[in-house]
C-alpha cells in the first residue's frame, strides 16, 4: 500500500508537468494561452501555481503515463483516468481544459481542477475523491500562501481556483479555496492552527451569500478567544478576482480591512428575520440566538455574545441559563 501511494504521488507529479509543457507546446496550446491572457494571468503567476493544459482528446495523458497494466491502474486510483464500464477501456478524465494543480501541504499534486475555455458546462471539473485527496481537509492555495509569504497574520477563504490566483497576482497572496464543497470544521481548525484570523469572502451572489451563513454555522463551534473569524461581502455579480482586477490592491485591501467581525454577522443575520421593537421579536431572537452561542468554546466572546442577549432581553444571564438550560460561558 505505501509503495502504491507513493506511485500515485509521483504519477500525479508527473501529470502536472506534463500538463505544463502542453501549455507551452501543443499544437493547439494558442487557445489555452488566449484564455489566460484575457482573463489578465501572467506567465509569472501561471507558472507559480503550476497551471496547465489538458488538450482535446481522449487519450493523450493515458499514451503518455500509463507504461503498462498496473500504471493505468495507479491512473485511475489517482482519479486521472476514467475505466470505462464493463470493458478493458480506460480514457482521460481531463480534456480541452485549463489544469489547475491541488498540492498538499507538503507541497504534493494531489488532484486537480480543470475548466473549460469557453462556457460549456460543466464549467469545472474536479478530481474525485481518493486516497490522497479528500476535499474536507484540502484547500487550494495553502501551499503556494505558506511557500510565497514570509510569514501569513490571516488568511482569506474563497470559492475558486481563478480567486486565488487573481487575488495573488494582484498583491494579496493569501487566499486559498475550498475545493467545490462549503468549508468544513476540519479546514478551519487546519487553517486557525496557522493563522490568528481567517476572512471568509465568497461570490457576491445568491450562493456566495448562503455560503456565508452555512460558514458562520460551521465556525461558530471552532473559534476561540485569540482567533478571529470574518465576513468580506462583495458587490453583486463580483468575485474577488473579478473585483480585485477591477479595482486594484489596495481598495480590496480596504475592503478586508472592513469585513465584519463574526459577531456582528452572526447578530445581523438573525436581526434581519426579527421585528426587535416587540418582546415577542425580541423572545424569539433570543430563543434563536442563545442555542447557537451555547455551542461555542468557553470564553470571553461567547460571554460576550450572551450578555448581549441579556440586553435585549433584560433577563440576567442566569436567568437565560436557567430558562435555556446552557452551559455558561466560563465553565470548563
Ligand atoms: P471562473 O471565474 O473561472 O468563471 P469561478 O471560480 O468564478 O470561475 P464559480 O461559478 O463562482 O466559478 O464557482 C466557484 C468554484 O466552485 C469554482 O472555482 C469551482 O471550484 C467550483 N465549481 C463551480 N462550478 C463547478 C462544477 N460544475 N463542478 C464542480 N465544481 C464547480
Ligand atoms: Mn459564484
Ligand atoms: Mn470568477
Ligand atoms: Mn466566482
Amino acid at each position: 500500500r505505501e509503495q502504491r501511494i507513493k506511485d500515485i504521488y509521483a504519477l500525479l507529479e508527473e501529470a502536472s508537468e506534463y500538463y505544463q509543457q502542453q501549455l507551452r507546446e501543443h499544437s493547439t496550446k494558442d487557445s489555452a494561452v488566449d484564455y489566460l491572457k484575457n482573463r489578465g494571468l501572467t506567465g509569472q503567476f501561471a507558472a507559480r501555481f503550476g497551471i496547465g493544459y489538458a488538450p482535446p482528446g481522449w487519450d493523450n495523458l493515458l499514451k503518455k503515463l500509463a507504461r503498462d497494466n498496473d500504471t493505468k491502474l495507479r491512473l485511475e486510483q489517482a482519479g486521472m483516468l476514467i475505466h470505462k464500464e464493463d470493458s478493458e477501456r480506460y480514457y482521460d478524465r481531463f480534456r480541452e481544459r485549463i489544469m489547475f494543480p491541488i498540492r498538499d501541504m507538503r507541497g504534493r499534486v494531489i488532484a486537480f481542477g480543470g475548466r473549460v475555455l469557453g462556457d460549456e458546462k460543466p464549467k469545472y471539473l474536479n478530481s474525485p475523491e481518493t486516497d490522497t485527496f479528500h476535499k474536507s481537509r484540502e484547500l487550494y492555495g495553502l501551499y503556494e500562501a505558506r511557500k510565497f509569504n514570509q510569514s501569513l497574520d490571516r488568511l482569506i477563504i474563497v470559492e475558486g481556483y481563478m480567486d486565488v490566483v487573481g487575488l495573488a497576482q494582484y498583491g494579496i497572496g493569501y487566499a486559498v479555496a475550498t475545493l467545490g464543497t462549503a468549508t468544513t470544521a476540519q479546514h478551519l481548525e487546519r487553517l486557525l492552527k496557522m493563522v490568528p484570523e481567517v476572512i471568509f469572502c465568497f461570490d457576491g451572489d445568491q450562493a456566495g451569500r448562503k455560503a456565508a451563513k452555512r460558514a458562520l454555522d460551521t465556525t461558530m463551534p471552532v473559534i476561540t478567544d485569540g482567533k478571529q473569524a470574518r465576513f468580506l461581502f462583495l458587490p453583486d455579480g463580483e468575485d474577488p478576482d473579478s473585483l480585485v482586477r477591477q479595482e486594484g490592491c489596495d481598495l480590496f485591501e480596504k475592503r478586508i480591512r472592513e469585513a465584519l467581525p463574526l459577531s456582528d454577522f452572526f447578530f445581523k443575520t438573525l436581526e434581519e428575520g426579527a421585528d426587535m421593537s416587540s418582546l415577542d421579536g425580541r423572545a424569539r431572537f433570543s430563543n434563536e440566538a442563545l442555542p447557537l452561542i451555547d455551542q461555542m468554546q468557553p470564553g470571553i466572546l461567547k460571554q460576550m455574545m450572551q450578555e448581549k442577549i441579556s440586553e435585549l432581553t433584560g433577563l440576567s444571564l442566569e436567568q437565560l441559563i436557567s430558562v435555556n438550560n446552557l452551559q455558561e460561558a466560563t465553565s470548563p
